[in-house]
């Protein structure tokens, strides 16, 4: 039996970032993680990005909170393209009229984001938003830095231990996972898209967290050097996605396929639908699939992560739901959810950001 102030379930960014920051301000802290590495799932699949106009503005506020942690050597600068056809004008200026979003980026012509990117064909493309500060994340550094700082801060990350049962007795949950017991006052639930499925194994109810799987598919870029640095180009409604890098295109649907929590892999269809879009917009030949991957954004139902003490069971912490912003939101999601497990201020940047907005209570 292992005793410790905290156990955090899953191991991928969500746990690691708050593992790290409850280890910060001296919990004793350990992580168990199903896979025989962390990172496996949804945190080792995702398209990299760092744009702060993207998702509702609880999203978009987490992520400017967590620009410092991440501009400490994590991220690299990438212009971003958020462009409209003709028939979605209206909805970029919408978009761009929101005050945040037009502080972070500038409208600009068809023809400005041609030359931007010159594979946009002309006959598509009716306008567009640059976003200023869009950048890549290197994930892996990240989440890698995350597990190194929790080790050296004297937790623990403990692999090949999968949430058996968890139940709690005079305050204190005891934790069965990969055949050894834990025992924490406080349940840290980062689990995924087994958010409610590891709640289950708690004896907690659910709060309806929809998986939804999300492909990638990645194609030689064409050899005459027109796209060789592309901004990263997002359809304003969301339908596609691509950006090139080192010689290589990275192309998605955007889909958002319902789905069990699994170890997701991408439908052929998917990837010929995320073809077929890019090329719509784009003058983009596409001869072979290099690879591809599919991974689950898990959300609950506004779409608004979940950050917080469940009101019915006592000492059950839900950090999930991060759905397609997990990693660029990771810094902040993990500050305030160590501030509210210790009852401590909220971090830097997050002090007018209302804590109901997250709570799990708000599903009543
Ligand atoms: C295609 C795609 C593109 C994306 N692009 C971006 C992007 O550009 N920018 C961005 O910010 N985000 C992006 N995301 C979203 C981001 O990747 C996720 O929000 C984030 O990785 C979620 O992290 P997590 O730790 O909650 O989930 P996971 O990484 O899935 O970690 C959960 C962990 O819990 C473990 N676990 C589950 N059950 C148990 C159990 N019973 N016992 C022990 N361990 C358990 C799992 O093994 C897993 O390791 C993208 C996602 C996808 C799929």
């Amino acid at each position: 039996m292992q005793d410790c102030d905290v156990i955090v379930i899953g191991a991928g960014m969500a746990g690691a970032s708050i593992a790290t920051e409850l280890a910060a301000r001296q919990a004793r802290v350990i992580v168990l993680e199903m896979e025989d590495a962390p990172g496996r799932h949804t945190t080792g699949r995702s398209a990299a990005l760092f744009s702060e106009i993207y998702g509702n503005a609880v999203i978009r506020a987490l992520t400017r909170a967590s620009r410092p942690r991440l501009a400490e050597g994590f991220m690299t600068p990438r212009d971003c393209l958020h462009i409209a056809s003709a028939e979605q004008l209206e909805r970029l200026e919408a978009y761009a009229a929101l005050p945040d979003v037009a502080g972070a980026s500038r409208r600009v012509s068809a023809a400005e984001a041609i030359a931007l990117c010159p594979i946009l064909r002309p006959d598509y493309v009716a306008g567009a938003l640059a976003e200023l500060n869009a950048y890549d994340i290197d994930v892996d550094a990240l989440h890698q830095a995350y597990l190194r700082q929790i080790r050296s801060l004297g937790g623990a990350v403990i692999c090949d231990a999968r949430l058996e049962r968890a139940e709690r007795t005079d305050g204190v949950w005891t934790v069965t996972a990969g055949g050894a017991a834990y025992r924490a006052p406080i349940l840290v639930n980062a689990a995924g898209a087994w958010g409610d499925v590891v709640a289950a194994l708690a004896g907690v109810a659910p709060l309806g967290l929809a998986p939804k799987r999300r492909t990638i598919a990645i194609v030689p870029a064409p050899k005459d050097g027109r796209c060789d640095d592309s901004p990263f180009v997002v359809d304003v409604d969301e339908q596609f996605y691509f950006k090139a890098e080192a010689g290589r295109i990275m192309i998605s649907p955007a889909d958002e396929t319902p789905s069990d929590p699994c170890d997701a892999a991408p439908d052929e269809l998917d990837v010929a639908i995320a073809i077929d879009r890019a090329q719509a917009a784009a003058d983009l030949p596409v001869t072979r699939v290099l690879s591809s991957w599919a991974g689950l954004r898990t959300f609950a139902p506004d779409r608004t992560p979940v950050l917080g003490f469940d009101a019915a069971a006592a000492g059950f912490f839900w950090c999930v739901g991060q759905g397609g912003y997990g990693i660029q939101t990771a810094p902040a999601m993990g500050g305030l959810g160590a501030a509210l497990v210790l009852g401590a201020a909220p971090p830097a940047g997050l002090e007018d950001l209302d804590p109901a907005l997250l709570s799990p209570a708000r599903f009543g």
